[in-house]
């Protein structure tokens, strides 16, 4: 089922790339990374340096909150990956959503998000650009139709998230992409599932692709951080929105960040495997009803998936059948290499417990039975497959 697939599309030069992008080790005494900056103040040596340092857009340009030459470095490393003009570090992932968000709109303005984007997300469209006189809306994450109808001429921003969070519902972002354009919405797009390695949203007509790097990027569970990159259109809205509400980014994450873009291929094409082989193992499980995974065949969002996107992440969604109480505490309690634990990107695997359906408008898909939330982390897939294996059966056996 990989054959196709097996080398992602642009494989070897994004190797090569991820090796060399953001260093400059002429100007870093030889060595191979570039140093951690800490700092606020950055002194100019004349007053002709000072004011050179001056942009049009940013009086105080030379300021630590606008970051250091490693945080330039992770933000040039970006627009190469994403194929972006401009992209900015956040704090967390959530922050790179919301302020992406914030940047497009003013009150009057009408947002439709698609019904499965991560729910914190929604929250904020829901909480805070509600209170700031935004329309909000949700459409279906896989109906052309029902975001054809729900579009207004007011509609500044449609907010996609493929394959969706929890639900896994793979999106045609380039049909939404057309519609939004012709409506002169702009289009925003988390691509934290695929990375940039395995789907490029500015490609198909996004306008700002986001990436909680807490994620992937970063790989090790061991900070947080988001960062969103623009194309020339959104450029200016995103950088104003980042400089106006101070948002800025500690110089450790910068560096774990570009330290995980290193093996990010790598990790990539192992959790894409495992991820693959764990949850075709599950499908022909007993305990199973179904497997949220556009990368299976049978999945329905698998032949979109197999036209846009280049590779799949280890994150994916098992449906059980019903079970007890006691059988799920079962499970989880016979799990050895599955954490339970919320985020996921990491080197290690986790399972979830999950409920999409309260937050909720209808059209995402309807989960009937006990939605967990798998990673796939990078231990052999073997052990994986024999963790899960024995802890269906005892919750099997379990009353
Ligand atoms: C985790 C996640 C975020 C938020 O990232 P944080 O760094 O935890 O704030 C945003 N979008 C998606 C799809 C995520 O999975």
């Amino acid at each position: 089922m990989m054959s196709s697939h097996a080398v992602m599309g642009s494989s070897q030069e994004t190797n090569t790339l991820l090796s060399h992008i953001g260093r400059a080790s002429s100007k870093n005494a030889g060595f191979v990374n570039m140093p951690v900056y800490r700092g606020s103040t950055i002194l100019a040596e004349t007053l002709e340096e000072w004011n050179e340092a001056k942009t049009n857009d940013n009086p105080m340009a030379n300021y630590g909150r606008f970051g250091s030459p490693l945080t330039k470095a992770l933000e040039t490393s970006m627009c190469t990956l994403e194929s972006g003009v401009g992209a900015v570090v956040f704090p967390s992932g959530l922050s790179a959503c919301t302020h992406a968000f914030i940047g497009l709109v003013s009150a009057g303005d009408h947002v439709l998000l698609s019904d499965s984007v991560y729910g914190p997300s929604r929250q904020f469209a829901m909480n805070v650009l509600r209170r700031m006189g935004i329309e909000v809306d949700f459409f279906s994450p896989t109906s052309l139709s029902d975001l054809t109808e729900k579009i207004r001429p007011k509609t500044r921003v449609v907010y996609v998230e493929s394959p969706g969070s929890m639900t896994f519902e793979v999106q045609d972002v380039r049909a939404i992409s057309s519609i939004a354009h012709a409506n002169n919405a702009y289009v925003v797009m988390d691509n934290t599932w695929a990375t940039p390695l395995f789907f490029r949203p500015l490609e198909h007509g996004v306008d700002i692709s986001i990436q909680a790097a807490t994620k992937y990027i970063i790989g090790h569970s061991d900070a947080l951080l988001g960062i969103a990159t623009a194309n020339e259109r959104a450029w200016p809205h995103l950088r104003a929105a980042a400089h106006s509400f101070g948002e800025t980014a500690g110089p450790d994450d910068i560096f774990l960040a570009l330290r995980g873009l290193r093996t990010l291929s790598i990790r990539m094409q192992q959790h894409w495997r495992s991820g693959v082989a764990l949850a075709d193992w599950l499908s022909r499980h007993e305990a199973v009803s179904r497997v949220l995974n556009p990368a299976l065949p049978s999945d329905p969002g698998h032949e979109l998936w197999k036209r846009d996107f280049t590779g799949a992440s280890g994150l994916f969604g098992v449906v059980l059948k019903p079970m007890s109480p006691v059988q799920l505490s079962v499970l989880f309690k016979t799990f050895t290499l599955f954490g339970i634990g919320l985020s996921w990107g990491g080197y290690e695997s986790l399972a979830l417990l999950v409920d999409p359906l309260p937050t909720r408008q209808g059209g995402a898909a309807v989960v009937d039975g006990h939605l967990l939330r798998i990673h796939a982390g990078l231990e052999n897939v073997d052990d994986l497959i024999n963790d899960f294996s024995n802890a269906l059966s005892a919750a099997l056996k379990a009353r």
